[in-house]
């Protein structure tokens, strides 16, 4: 049996291309006590990654040149010798961007798949829906009545945000590229409304509705969203900054936001966090999250694409351009 896996030849500059990347070939090792053999089925697209593949310094060190790309990942076990583990369940873990992995059952999940399928344990129910989790109640922590505005909101965090959101009694407004995406939010997602970002009335619809103006704004993109958003917010808000994918894939260094004296005159409390920094607190939100999308109050969307781990390249794409729907992921 062979493992096949994507791995990193060269640091992308801009956009992800198909040459940062080769395809290789491999026996699969033998499996000593206290391992445990995985065969990948479903490979987590993450915008994180790209900041993996930079050598930029960050909060995990760059993928290093050769070897295989960085991934969360969704599979079952094949074999093991680790008592944790048996041969047949499903598991969730850091396995990369590849068919197999071998894991020393550290960091290593097992999933009931009876409750949910396992591309749910990829999604909203793991690490996407643990940042949102965390990072609006651990951060903003909202109060009834509140505004909430959120951006990347079809995508895999900003979705659970903005129900989450809606459970815990808030107005939330997301904020989404195209009429289609904001169409979505509203009527599968359940949020009060959703403003196109690409539309030339995005300031005025912002204004519009959010007339009380923002109490939280959970940040998923930077840019000239933030900046927007800055100016319409409310005294002592809070600004979970989560992700700034809109500067992910740029060349150049980045302008400043215009409307940061907004922090300072409205007391507002903005913090950045990684949802490792929740690590001991991981069950907690995995039970919440799963007791909510049992009990009907969360849903979680997924877009799989097929093709192996050779079009990883061209799917991770999607997540830049937008031309996905809810959690990326790619089966294998
Ligand atoms: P999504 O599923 O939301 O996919 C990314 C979305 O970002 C796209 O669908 C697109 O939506 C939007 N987008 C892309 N480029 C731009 C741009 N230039 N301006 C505005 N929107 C843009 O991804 P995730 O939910 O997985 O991640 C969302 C954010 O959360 C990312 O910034 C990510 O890095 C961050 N994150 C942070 C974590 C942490 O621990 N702090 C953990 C996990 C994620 P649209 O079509 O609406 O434009």
């Amino acid at each position: 049996m062979e493992n096949k896996k994507l791995c990193l030849i060269q640091r992308p500059i801009g956009s992800v291309q198909q040459n940062d990347f080769a395809i290789q070939q491999e026996p699969i090792p033998q499996i000593d006590d206290g391992e445990v053999l995985i065969r990948n089925q479903f490979i987590s697209l993450d915008p994180a990654m790209r900041g993996w593949m930079s050598e930029l310094k960050s909060y995990v060190p760059p993928v290093p040149l050769g070897q295989v790309m960085r991934a969360y990942t969704g599979g079952v076990v094949v074999e093991s010798k680790n008592p944790n583990f048996k041969r047949g369940e499903f598991v969730t873990g850091l396995g990369g961007v590849q068919t197999h992995f071998v894991s020393s059952g550290k960091r290593l999940l097992v999933v009931d798949t009876t409750l949910a399928p396992l591309e749910k344990y990829v999604g909203g129910l793991g690490m996407p829906g643990r940042t949102a989790y965390f990072g609006l109640l651990e951060i903003a922590k909202p109060q009834l009545g509140e505004t909430l505005v959120v951006s990347a909101a079809a995508g895999a965090v900003g979705s659970v945000v903005g129900q989450i959101g809606k459970i815990y009694g808030c107005r939330v407004v997301g904020i989404a590229g195209g009429e289609e995406k904001c169409r979505h939010v509203v009527e599968n997602l359940g949020f009060d409304a959703c403003i196109d970002y690409k539309s030339p009335a995005f300031y005025r619809s912002l204004k519009g509705l959010c007339p009380n103006g923002i109490d939280i704004y959970f940040d998923n993109v930077g840019g000239f969203i933030l900046d927007a958003v800055l100016s319409r917010m409310n005294k002592f808000g809070r600004i979970p900054v989560c992700g700034m994918i809109s500067l992910y894939n740029a060349k150049e260094k980045p302008q400043g936001p215009q409307n940061i004296v907004s922090v300072l005159v409205n007391r507002i409390r903005m913090q950045g966090f990684i949802v490792f920094d929740y690590a001991d607190k991981y069950a907690q939100a995995s039970n919440q999250l799963g007791q909510w999308y049992t009990d009907g109050k969360l849903r979680l969307y997924e877009d799989i694409r097929d093709g192996g781990i050779e079009v990883f390249p061209a799917v991770f794409g999607a997540l830049f351009s937008g031309k996905k729907r809810g959690k990326l992921l790619l089966r294998v």
